[in-house]
């Protein structure tokens, strides 16, 4: 019954920083807690701002005091605005932008106070083989959810990592322990990298626990998705099945969040706030007592590090993981081995299904004159066009730029223009023609077929996963989006193609990433029968590569941690990044030395909270027409590199001497 509501009003400007006071009349002060959303007048504007806070007295005159128009019916979870605010601080954001993370669905929009009933939006058409709930444990799963379960009772912060091969049976796992949970009077959070990929789960929560279960797709309407918030905020639901943002959830009374496929790069968000849902959903079971449970077959080593593992060291139907066998394509032309041909043949043969993965979508990767050697760039990018052959375009996978087909030479005006590599649709066409298509049919997932497809992007993906699924035969071809967590018990073959795109890139993750992506296309095969992986590099005396041969993830991650150890990267380190963009090259860079220099000098007269080292200014390449320069901050105490990072780019931006400047900063960026 306070007489004062303090409001963050919810803006994405920076410079603009509540929270502003507003006086609440007789009929409001009841209703208003933390969390309340309110109508608030502000200059000559109306907007929307969340309580923050509640006092009976204000610094404010008391006749310069405005009163709010309204409340939302609905608010925000007290709890919810607690982790926004640790997130505004944890990832040098603003307040008002995470807020923005943990509305309702559509808030802003509903300032009109408009209001319509829904239906609950269906979740597409389960795909995959399922368990009947009266089905047995295996000895090892039994195992886990014992621990689990004890963790779940005793109601206090706990995390565990579920480190268990492709087909142990970590779903089931993840089911169980959520049961567990309801029946502790609690709910759950269950988060999945992308819906449109493993729509698997979903229909296995729904069909175990029914109308408890909210689903957050980002396919569902606004007006959907209010629903589904509702739902959990007035505890008719009760379990959240959702992406990276399900992490926001209202679910009251959280006793258990399960991060599926916690390698997944998608649980980071790349708009401000850049925050990483494992962090926040590790806050969030701290703030709330609740069982952090993080699984994979192919853990980070941060995590391994870190958590106390649980296993699950074999699949539950007994059968050994698929040999895996080594291509060296060095000296190899084409982009298929002679091994691979024969193996997609005996695939075709035998009436099997195939997965091939490559990691490039479109036709070729670039274009080149024959004549001049011009190729063909992004105007807004420094990156090479990509030909997308069945939509006749060139096109940026940066900036989304794209241009006709060149028929000839801008430079030199010749026709000869070359096509170089092989993606995606290029290969899918080419094993068309080779596997006649009736007989064997080839499915693409990638980027552009899941748009092809459908008019919304999920239901494409679902769509053609489906197709897949449901044919006798046939084999998938696709970008990464074939290696996500499916489960077709009848693929005998996985293929990697160039199993060394993801190792080429510059970033001290690349190897984890490579002997995740084969560790995961080699989980999708054999489930159910024979299975057989080929894996074609030009390096095949790359760690990443051997140990994912062997499926030694222990292995693998042992030495990772060894070289990160050894390098000072993460987890031994933390990184913050802070780009500095413009559209022309100088006031970027100026920025970038400017603020180099003001955190050296903050650092040198720091007090000592722990060492942070200020690397570069260096020269990113240019992205959606601007020009970038790259700061990286590193040092042991994640606080003192947060905090150095965020109070010299205020300084900076506060001094307002480089206006046409915009920072970003990233924590722990990936
Ligand atoms: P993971 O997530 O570890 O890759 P899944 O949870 O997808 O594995 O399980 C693989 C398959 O095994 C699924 O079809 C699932 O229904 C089935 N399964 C899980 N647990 C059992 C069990 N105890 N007995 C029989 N089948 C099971
Ligand atoms: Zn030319
Ligand atoms: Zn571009």
């Amino acid at each position: 019954m306070s007489a004062i509501a303090q409001v963050e009003p919810i803006t994405s400007t920076r410079a603009l920083r509540g929270p502003f006071d507003y006086r609440l009349p007789e009929p409001l002060r009841d209703d208003v807690t933390v969390g309340s959303m309110l109508v608030v007048p502000f200059g000559a504007r109306t907007i929307l701002g969340v309580v923050t806070g509640l006092t009976e007295h204000s610094e404010v005159a008391d006749d310069r005091l405005l009163a709010p128009l309204r409340a939302l019916e609905l608010g925000v979870p007290e709890e919810l605005v607690g982790l926004a605010r640790w997130i505004a601080a944890e990832y040098c954001s603003t307040l008002a932008r995470a807020l923005g993370l943990v509305l309702p669905p559509g808030a802003t929009r509903r300032l009109g106070g408009r209001r319509r009933s829904v239906r609950r939006a269906s979740t597409g058409e389960p795909v995959g083989a399922r368990l009947s709930p009266d089905a047995r444990l295996s000895t090892e799963q039994q195992a886990a959810l014992e621990a689990l379960a004890g963790a779940i009772a005793r109601r206090t912060f706990e995390q565990r990592l579920l480190h268990g091969v492709t087909a142990s049976g970590k779903t089931e796992v993840y089911l169980r322990a959520a049961a567990e949970t309801l029946a502790q009077g609690r709910g759950a959070i269950v988060m999945v990298p992308e819906i449109a990929l493993t729509p698997q789960i979903v229909s296995r929560f729904i069909e175990r626990f029914g109308d408890t279960v909210a689903v957050l797709h980002s396919r569902l309407t606004t007006a959907q998705r209010y629903a589904e918030w509702r739902r959990l905020r007035e505890g008719g639901a009760r379990i959240c099945v959702g992406p990276r943002s399900a992490v926001f959830a209202p679910v009251g009374q959280v006793g258990l969040i399960v991060i599926d496929e916690e390698h997944e790069a998608s649980y980071k968000h790349e708009g401000d706030p850049r925050y990483d849902a494992r962090e926040v959903a590790e806050e969030r079971a701290r703030r709330a007592g609740a069982l952090l449970l993080l699984g994979s077959a192919t853990p980070r080593p941060e995590s391994l590090l870190r958590l106390p593992v649980t296993r699950l060291g074999r699949r539950v139907d007994g059968r050994p993981l698929p040999p895996v066998e080594v291509l060296d394509m060095r000296g190899q032309p084409g982009t298929l081995h002679p091994a691979s041909v024969q193996a997609l043949a005996e695939v075709r043969a035998g009436g099997g299904k195939a997965i091939v993965l490559l990691n490039r979508r479109g036709w070729s990767n670039f274009l080149s004159c024959r004549s001049c050697g011009a190729s063909w760039g992004c105007p807004e990018c420094d990156v090479t066009l990509v030909l997308h052959r069945a939509s006749r375009l060139l096109a940026c996978h940066h900036c989304g730029h794209r241009e006709p087909v060149p028929d000839r030479c801008r430079q030199c005006s010749s026709s000869a223009v070359a096509r170089h590599g092989a993606g995606t649709e290029r290969l899918a066409h080419d094993l068309a023609e080779v596997f006649d298509e009736g007989d064997f049919p080839v499915f693409r997932l990638d980027a552009d077929s899941v748009l092809a497809g459908a008019g919304q992007a999920d239901e494409g993906a679902a769509a053609i996963l489906r197709s897949f699924q449901e044919a006798p035969r046939g084999a998938l071809i696709g970008t990464q989006m074939v290696a996500k967590g499916h489960d077709f018990p009848d693929v005998q073959l996985a293929l990697v193609i160039d199993a060394d795109a993801t190792l080429r890139f510059p970033d001290f993750r690349s190897e984890e990433r490579t002997f995740a992506l084969i560790a995961q296309l080699a989980g999708r095969a054999g489930r159910g029968g024979h299975g057989r992986v080929l894996v074609q590099t030009v390096t095949p005396d790359a760690r990443a590569i051997v140990h994912a041969a062997a499926h030694d993830s222990d292995g693998f991650l042992a030495g990772e941690l060894e070289r990160r150890r050894a390098l000072g990267y993460p987890p031994f380190s933390h990184l913050v990044r802070i780009v500095c963009s413009s559209p022309e090259a100088p006031p970027a860079g100026e920025a970038a030395r400017a603020l180099a220099l003001e955190l050296e000098r903050r650092l040198a007269a720091g007090d000592g909270d722990g060492e942070v080292a200020v690397l570069g200014p260096a020269t990113l390449f240019r992205l959606r027409g601007r020009e970038r320069q790259m700061l990286v901050l590193k040092g042991c105490s994640r606080v003192a590199v947060v905090r150095a990072a965020g109070e010299g780019v205020q300084a900076l931006v506060g001094a307002r001497a480089h206006t046409g400047v915009s920072f970003s900063v990233d924590v722990d960026p990936q």
